[in-house]
């Protein structure tokens, strides 16, 4: 049985069959794309029906995930990254494990958030044991907080020692789905080996998060939908997109988002994705508000369903610069738990309560 179209027009037929792929076939290419091309009023029918699937899914309360930038020293060279090796712009700091505990601390006494995300280059300046301690002192101390690590490739017996010492989840995005694209844009790494990392955190039982940017240069729609048919395909937990921004302090600066001339594609990518990946937490990252006022709002209007103030002590933010206008880099922790809550207060939505685990599966049991 064919379900029927929740509007008279294709991009309402699509939508509906994107969200219930047991109502016909799996989605494919070639149906992403005319809802990536949608304007006027087929537009505004798919950022609806992205809030009213994230609404079936994944409720009105939205997820609130503290971001700890405890480090920014990182041996790679991404060409669009603004703490790649080379660039000596920015003034490089390492957390003390004592500061990252205070940071957890101080989370877990503001109440707000259920999650904390430790996240750093990836060469941090910390041993993996030393990571891990970290980890086991901030599950034995705020046993409440979830904790997401995100700290880019490692083997996977180095991810199964984070999980046993008390990693929840794993962030790390595969940023585009073209291996020739990835090639060019990361020397250190493959999009194979990237792909690897995020099957062996599947296969370790650990909730696992990845994404893409949005227009890189170089980026066509095709391979803008096969990264979100990409997502499905893995089946995330968690995806995080956001549009890329160009960083003149990198090789990337000169070159401009693939959209710039159409900034709507960036909520067109995420209300798509949405509706192809129902039951996925999808956060609304910082990088809209980076390029729209209010960006962040708009997502959780448009497919989102989860926010991620940042928590980073506020001297060493303005030196966690991947991309130039990142917003909240001279706020406080309080600051932004207070900012957070306003915003949702006014979107008329409330904060959810807990870690908010993975909706796909229940976590495992350690
Ligand atoms: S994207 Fe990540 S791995 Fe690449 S240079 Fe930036 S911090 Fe390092």
């Amino acid at each position: 049985m064919r379900f029927a179209p929740a509007a008279a027009d294709v991009v309402g037929f699509l939508a509906m069959e994107i969200s219930f792929p047991q109502h016909g076939k799996p989605p494919e290419r070639a149906d992403l794309l005319p809802l990536l091309r949608a304007a006027g009023a087929d537009l505004d029918a798919l950022y609806a029906r992205a809030d009213a699937v994230r609404r079936a899914h994944c409720g009105e309360a939205v997820p609130i995930r503290a971001i700890v930038e405890f480090s920014n020293y990182c041996a790679n060279g991404c060409l669009y990254c603004g703490l790649r090796a080379s660039n000596a712009a920015p003034h490089r700091y390492r957390m003390a494990p004592a500061e990252i505990l205070a940071a957890a601390r101080q989370i877990a006494a503001a109440g707000i958030a259920g999650t904390v995300v430790l996240q750093a280059g990836e060469t941090p300046g910390y041993s993996d044991e030393d990571l891990a301690s970290v980890v086991r002192r901030i599950k034995t101390e705020t046993p409440a907080l979830a904790i997401t690590l995100s700290v880019g490739n490692r083997p996977r017996d180095v991810y199964a020692r984070w999980r046993d010492a008390g990693m929840d989840r794993y962030l790390l995005r595969f940023e585009t789905s073209a291996p020739d694209l990835f090639a060019r844009l990361h020397p250190d790494c493959t999009l194979a080996a990237r792909l690897q990392c995020l099957r062996d955190l599947k296969s370790l039982g650990v909730q696992t998060g990845s994404g893409f940017m949005i227009g890189l240069p170089g980026e066509t729609i095709e391979i803008l939908a096969d990264n979100i048919l990409l997502c499905r395909e893995f089946d995330f937990d968690m995806i995080g997109i956001g549009p890329y921004v160009p960083n003149p302090d990198t090789p990337l600066g000169d070159q401009p988002n693939a959209y710039a001339a159409d900034p709507d594609m960036f909520f067109r990518a995420l209300a798509v994705l949405r509706l192809a990946n129902p039951d996925a937490h999808i956060p609304a990252t910082t990088a809209f508000d980076a390029v729209f006022p209010n960006g962040r709002d708009l997502a959780l209007q448009r497919g989102a369903n989860v926010f991620m103030p940042n928590a980073t002590p506020s001297p060493l933010r303005k030196d966690y610069q991947l991309y130039p206008g990142k917003p909240c880099i001279d706020e406080d922790a309080t600051d932004c738990a207070r900012c957070v809550q306003a915003r949702l207060h006014a979107l008329g939505r409330p904060v959810a309560q807990g870690p908010a685990h993975s909706l796909k599966r229940p976590p495992t049991t350690r």
